[in-house]
């Protein structure tokens, strides 16, 4: 058996640099109760960790419903969020720890300086996901977000209005090029910037590859990370036997009955020991 473990898989720099912050904050000189806002990403074991640490989740709603003194520190996902929570916590004197990864920040200047120029801002993204909310928060609140084929199909373009397009850091780069392609052939004037982060780029890329030349291909991340699901359909897509799990014990060593190569992929939000307890089972389990 060949099993290959994929070059990019695992946490993606912005994610390794949020949970570094984390890990590094001098516990005992934070203002306490620390609270984070959502999930420093989406894992369950990471999210476990993080609590352990004595730092509390808190939904957007709760944080408005905060009194003064309720909240001593604000720690920001990499994800990112809009405008409003900054003036919030500085109104209500919470200190602010701010992990939003640097190529987020971008995206959401991209969106914030279109809209101040009058741009309408088109966002290639996933609408329920908290990266592009913040985005959208970013551009005013205005801008048109395309989560898939459905939307792509409804939506409205002036071909004289002044156009940008964007994307979430994470989306898949064919869909955001065929939503590009489009938006061009109804307005040629569109200004397009693929805001898909390096990393993202070399794993869609690093899949697709794999996906073509391993005979089973493994995808480990959590159902609710956005990346991961992705890298996952697009190898699915190419290759049927591919498998998602969430962790060593969702392997199933019969689907790999008859089977000569394994490629394992992981998405950014999936921490090195999922992975290398992944990789022990298929190591110990088959004749290398
Ligand atoms: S996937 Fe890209 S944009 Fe998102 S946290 Fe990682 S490096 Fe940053």
């Amino acid at each position: 058996m060949k099993i290959h473990l994929s070059q990019s898989a695992g946490f993606c720099d912005g994610v390794k640099r949020a949970y570094e912050m984390i890990n590094t904050l001098d516990m005992e000189n934070v203002r306490k109760p620390i609270y984070i806002l959502g999930s420093l990403v989406h894992n369950p074991e990471v999210v476990k960790k993080i609590e352990e640490k004595g730092i509390l989740k808190i939904t957007l709603e709760e944080l408005v419903a905060a009194k003064e003194g309720d909240v001593g520190t604000l720690i920001i996902t990499a994800h990112g969020i809009g405008p409003d929570v900054f003036a919030i916590a500085k109104k209500k004197n919470i200190k602010v720890i701010d992990t939003t990864c640097p190529k987020v920040i971008k995206v959401q200047r991209l969106a914030q300086v279109f809209y101040q120029r009058g741009y309408s801002v088109i966002l290639v993204g996933d609408k329920k996901h908290s990266e592009v909310n913040g985005i959208y928060e970013w551009g005013g609140g205005k801008a048109q977000i395309v989560s898939d084929r459905a939307e792509l199909a409804n939506l409205k373009i002036s071909s004289d209005a002044k156009i940008a397009v964007l994307s979430q850091t994470t989306q898949d780069e064919d869909f955001f090029n065929e939503v590009a392609s489009f938006v061009k052939s109804q307005a040629p004037q569109a200004e397009v910037l693929s805001t898909i982060c390096h990393a993202t780029h070399d794993r869609q890329a690093e899949i697709k590859k794999l996906a073509g030349e391993f005979e089973a291909v493994v995808v480990i991340g959590s159902p609710i990370s956005a990346n991961s699901t992705r890298l996952f359909e697009i190898s699915k897509t190419l290759n049927p036997k591919t498998f998602f799990v969430e962790n060593a014990s969702e392997i199933k060593l019969a689907d790999f009955a008859n089977i000569e190569s394994i490629a394992v992929m992981a998405g950014a939000s999936t921490p090195d020991w999922i992975i290398q307890d992944v990789m022990d089972l298929l190591f110990s389990s088959f004749e290398l």
